[in-house]
């Protein structure tokens, strides 16, 4: 190891590679046979049911890049930073990435999940009141788009089901956590600013999500059908097409080569 760049270059690409996605980490010893199935994501279920199967069932995934291994280590930093700053203004913290799972009734692991944590505020002799809490760092794009809808429900519908999962596992669990505070935070507030006239934009987005159980049911069950489908070794139907959706693309499915969608999609 010496102090020069091409050498440091060199050794931090190395140490982003091991900072991986633990869900490829999971799925690469399922390649191996040492473990069994690997468990679908809470963050993933909203995600081409498709690319899950893929995933289920041990498909080597494209190694992601630098890029998105940067932006998941951005979120940690966010989230760290995000918590220090709230525990400054008085509110309490516990569970940061506890982890949640969910077991069919064979006794098989369908779903497992971690929460950023829940915030609470202390009421003296009522007790403290907890909540969900989930923090994203936002692209500029998407930080506008969170702004502009309002209402995570739209803007990020992915979000929305992670938030309504974990709700509904923690009162599964025995919680009463009954809403989610989530915030988001712009990367970049400059470029999240860029052509906006009159007043700019709050760089920390809060918004309260209410829980759904029946959403949460819902969504359970997807879970329950993209894992028992999976099982069959079969690949779940088209959920994405690349011509009207930007997720079903090289740079954000680590499966499309295997899918191969434009073809697979006009042989139907
Ligand atoms: S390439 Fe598109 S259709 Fe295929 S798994 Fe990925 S997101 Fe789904």
């Amino acid at each position: 190891m010496s102090i020069d760049a091409t050498d440091i270059r060199a050794n931090l690409s190395r140490a982003l590679r091991h900072r991986r996605d633990p869900g490829i980490v999971e799925q690469l010893s399922a390649i191996s046979g040492s473990s069994p199935p690997p468990p679908l994501r809470v963050s993933g279920l909203a995600s081409c049911g498709r690319k899950q199967t893929f995933s289920h069932q041990g498909t080597k995934a494209t190694i992601p890049g630098d890029e998105s291994l940067i932006a998941m280590i951005q979120g940690d930093w966010g989230e760290e930073g995000c918590r220090k700053l709230l525990l400054e203004s008085g509110y309490e913290f516990k569970d940061a990435q506890r982890e949640l799972r969910y077991s069919n009734k064979a006794g098989e692991e369908v779903l497992r999940g971690h929460i950023d944590g829940l915030i609470g505020v202390d009421h003296g002799a009522l007790g403290t009141e907890w909540a969900l809490w989930e923090m994203k760092m936002m692209s500029a794009f998407r930080f506008k788009k969170c702004n502009n809808i309002s209402d995570v429900r739209i803007s990020s519908p992915e979000y929305f089901t992670q938030v309504q999962l974990y709700m509904h596992l923690l009162n599964m669990d025995g919680e009463k956590i009954e809403k989610t505070i989530f915030m988001a935070v712009a990367k970049d507030p400059s470029a999240a600013n860029m052509g906006i006239k009159g007043p700019r934009l709050d760089p920390i987005y809060i918004e309260e999500i209410s829980y759904d159980r029946e959403v949460g049911d819902m969504l359970l069950q997807r879970a329950e059908d993209i894992y028992t489908y999976s099982l069959t070794g079969e690949l779940w139907p088209h959920e994405r097409n690349p011509s009207k959706d930007w997720d079903c693309s090289e740079r954000f499915c680590e499966y499309y080569s295997k899918c191969n969608p434009k073809t697979t999609l006009r042989k139907r």
